[in-house]
């Protein structure tokens, strides 16, 4: 076996997208061939699909699915597949080899979700489906029956093959609106194995309240992703229609747990670079983390919200401000910042347009977009 290549994760994770695809984990590329909705999970997990892959890496060579680990190595850059390898070091991995188990389940359940955010779309939240028919770049993200997958076979199957679960991830949508999610924590409750179980969310918070503690006091512990983009009128305008001081309660009644653990969970573009510095305030007084690479997502659709698109003016503004954060993940994106001629144009075009959408005023909230 080649080390250098070898991943565990084909091994012992099943992932699915919440339009009900399997992919080997959530930076593998998508089987979108394979339709999982009344399929069943131990005919899936053994399938010549997944063996094929798993030879693959006995054999020390690179599929194709998992090109992102495969680029990120080669360019020195620590991938998902070497962290894998240090997680899972607890477990044997001839065993594995020899008969893989599903240890960690990522489940997205569908897309349903309460919020709009900016640089969302209608595969990932079902509110989306309302507006984005006036929105051109949102055009070829439609609704689909995929996003009931959880409805079918494969979650009952899924519900029966919990045995040798150590972690259950939970993304969206917003997990904690999915009744599917529900019951799955029931299961795990009743059949006495949630006290084995960790569970991890990415959320956007505004469902959290202390009825869940009732629910998340049967599990080992609780790691939540909570998504904030930024200071109140930032974050308010990004994740339409949060309430920024919701979330503020939210992280104080989790901050008030002893095995719930939260990370801020950040999607970075041109827009909200200029008040990172919000957020790091925020993780100051609440002493939450944000150093972990991926606590910062980047915003890469449409291509003229990302970083690179900043105003020249704006860049140099954020290398001034934020060179000198203990974040390493912001520290190397400012790295990448080129001064080029780049103009936010359709990125104020796009606000414009959820101006009179939604009946807001972006031009005093994100000043900087004007500089
Ligand atoms: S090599 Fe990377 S992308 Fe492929 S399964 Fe492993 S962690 Fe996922």
């Amino acid at each position: 076996m080649n080390n250098d290549i070898f991943c565990i994760v084909p091994f012992l994770n099943f992932s699915s997208t919440n339009d009900g695809h399997p992919r080997l984990c959530c930076q593998a590329s998508t089987w979108k061939d394979i339709d999982i909705k009344n399929l069943n999970i131990k005919d899936l997990w053994h399938s010549k699909k997944y063996n094929d892959i798993r030879n693959k890496f006995i054999n020390g060579e690179w599929p194709d699915e998992c090109n992102i680990c495969k680029s990120r190595e080669s360019k020195g850059i620590d991938s998902r597949r070497q962290d894998q390898l240090k997680i899972w070091n607890h477990l044997d991995f001839n065993k594995l080899i020899n008969e893989p188990k599903i240890h960690y389940y990522d489940l997205r359940l569908g897309n349903t979700c309460n919020l709009k955010c900016i640089m969302c779309n209608p595969t990932n939240s079902s509110l989306w489906a309302t507006e984005s028919h006036l929105i051109e770049h949102l055009g070829s993200h439609n609704q689909h029956e995929g996003f009931t997958w959880a409805d079918g076979k494969l979650l009952d199957s899924i519900m029966n093959n919990l045995q040798d679960v150590e972690v259950m991830y939970f993304s969206g949508g917003e997990p904690l609106l999915n009744k599917k999610h529900i019951g799955i924590l029931d299961k795990l409750i009743e059949s006495n194995l949630a006290h084995k179980i960790s569970l991890e969310y990415d959320t956007n918070g505004t469902y959290i309240n202390k009825i869940w503690m009732e629910k998340w006091k049967y599990f080992k512990n609780i790691l939540i992703h909570l998504s904030i983009d930024g200071g109140k009128k930032v974050n308010e305008y990004v994740r339409y229609p949060v309430s920024y001081n919701k979330i503020i309660n939210v992280i104080e009644l989790l901050n008030n747990q002893p095995t719930i653990r939260t990370e801020l969970q950040i999607a970075l573009g041109a827009h909200n670079f200029h008040d990172l510095q919000s957020i790091i305030d925020l993780t100051k007084k609440y002493n939450l983390n944000v150093d972990n690479q991926y606590n910062i997502s980047i915003v890469e659709f449409p291509k003229w919200m990302t970083i690179h698109n900043m105003t020249n003016t704006d860049k140099k503004y954020c290398i001034n401000k934020y060179q000198k954060c203990s974040s390493r993940r912001v520290k190397s994106l400012l790295k990448t910042l080129k001064f080029t001629n780049n103009t936010p144009t359709q990125l104020q075009n796009y606000f414009k347009k959820l101006d009179t959408i939604r009946g807001l005023d972006h031009t005093n909230i994100f000043y900087w977009l004007y500089s």
